[in-house]
């Protein structure tokens, strides 16, 4: 029964039952555009009208004929004003409109000239020996980002700060948003007290709903944090059970191979139809996905950083895709590795690292840890570094994938 894959064919099996689950309807609801950010649009947004609605000018400066501003000098015809309208009709030839960025260029005219390359004499205007500018420019034509009735922002993308100002453009007021996915996240071990709860010395906290938490939040997800579970093959299969309610069940702890580690015996119990029981990989390698009749379930290591980066790499698209969105997959950048870096090939490794970019590119540096339980590592990192399952070494210097928390 065990289905042990590597990890690229485990980000293929999620991918794919990623995107069945984009294309099953889901609940709708309409909020206020300000509450609409982070949450994923359900109906394409569409522009209400042409955009620009009208020419409009990009600079300060005068709105002319660029045959005329190349002969001589113009007679300033009058002035426009963002919001201001022209009613003086089609400009003369030899005539020009004193305008500012942002006001609907006069008809007649087919460029502006900026005011830094003009003089202005006696109502006249003329070069200051600058090159004048050409038909067309600084002028963007009505129509030309979008025409009335485009898709602006198409369904199933997560709105950001430039969708919601796109969408303010159109006059959406309010925005019909996919409901959030609900994820019951399910601790187990004897080991577990709540973070409210002083541990004995035996004891550990529960962090993991808690990290799990802020990430189902992180991607769109509503997390349901259950009781934890003691290890007891019929206590886990009854919360599994009760789980089961949610869109998507996450269990964490209990998938090694420990003698009371009960998740894989319980969700069999409970009917789960495997699709990988381990992955060749470091942290994380006990990771279990499955199904659960119509809903999908992972068993997470218990190992905190194990917890974080199955989270990152597996659970994070599935639960975008349950909340509609388009573009799931994890989120990698490259780049350049600041120290060499040694391993044991055969697992694909997910090491605590920092990086560091600017404009010029990135870097990256693995930060010292004590392996998948070391929370303190994970707490500094904000990256991990991607070492490739045949890799033994990697240089310093070499361009590095690198996931992105
Ligand atoms: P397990 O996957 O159950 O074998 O647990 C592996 C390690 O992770 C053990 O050291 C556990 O104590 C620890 N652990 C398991 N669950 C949690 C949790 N919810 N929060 C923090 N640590 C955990
Ligand atoms: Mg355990």
């Amino acid at each position: 029964m065990p289905l042990i894959v590597s990890y690229e064919e485990a980000a293929r099996v999620v991918r794919h039952e990623a995107e069945r689950a984009m294309a099953q309807a889901r609940p709708e609801e309409r909020v206020p555009l300000l509450q609409a950010v982070g949450r994923v649009l359900a109906e394409p947004i569409l522009a209400d009208r042409d955009q620009p609605p009208f020419a409009r000018s990009t600079r300060d400066g005068f709105a002319c004929r660029a045959v005329d501003l190349e002969k001589g000098n113009l007679r300033i015809a009058g002035l426009l004003a963002a919001g201001q309208s022209w009613t003086g009709g089609v400009l003369n030839p030899g005539e020009a409109v004193e305008i500012m960025t942002g006001a609907a260029v006069p008809p007649g005219a087919d460029c502006v000239a900026m005011v830094e390359h003009v003089t202005v004499e006696d109502g006249r205007v003329q070069l200051n020996g600058q090159h004048g500018p050409a038909s067309g420019e600084n002028i963007v034509p009505a129509g030309a980002e979008a025409r009335r009735g485009d898709a602006i922002i198409p369904e199933g993308r997560r709105l950001g700060p430039a969708e919601i100002a796109a969408a303010a453009a159109c006059g959406a007021a309010s925005v019909p948003v996919f409901a959030r996915p609900r994820v019951a996240i399910v601790s187990t071990g004897d080991e577990l007290v709540d973070v409210a709860q002083a541990p004995l010395a035996h004891q550990i906290r529960n962090s993991n709903s808690y990290s799990l938490a802020a990430q189902v939040t992180a991607v769109g997800g509503e997390p349901e944090l259950f009781p934890i579970v003691r290890d007891d093959a019929a206590e886990t299969e009854a919360a599994i059970r009760r789980a089961m309610e949610c869109d998507l069940l996450l269990m964490t702890g209990g998938v090694s191979m420990g003698r009371f580690d009960y998740v894989e015996p319980a969700l069999l119990e409970a009917g789960a139809a495997f699709l990988f029981t381990g992955v060749r990989m470091q942290p994380g390698k006990p990771v279990v996905f499955g199904r659960l009749g119509e809903r999908h379930f992972f068993g997470l290591p218990g190992n905190p950083i194990s917890t974080l980066v199955t989270f990152a790499l597996f659970v994070a698209p599935m639960v975008r895709a349950l909340g509609g969105e388009r573009e799931v997959a994890a989120r990698f950048r490259m780049a350049r590795l600041e120290e060499d870096v040694a391993v044991k090939a055969g697992l694909t490794r997910f090491l605590p690292a920092h990086l560091q970019s600017d404009v010029q590119g990135a870097g990256v540096r693995r930060l010292p840890w004590q392996g998948s339980g070391d929370l303190t590592a994970a707490a500094r990192a904000n990256a991990f570094l991607v070492v490739g399952e045949t890799r033994e070494t990697m240089d310093k210097g070499e361009i590095v994938s690198v996931l992105e928390l």
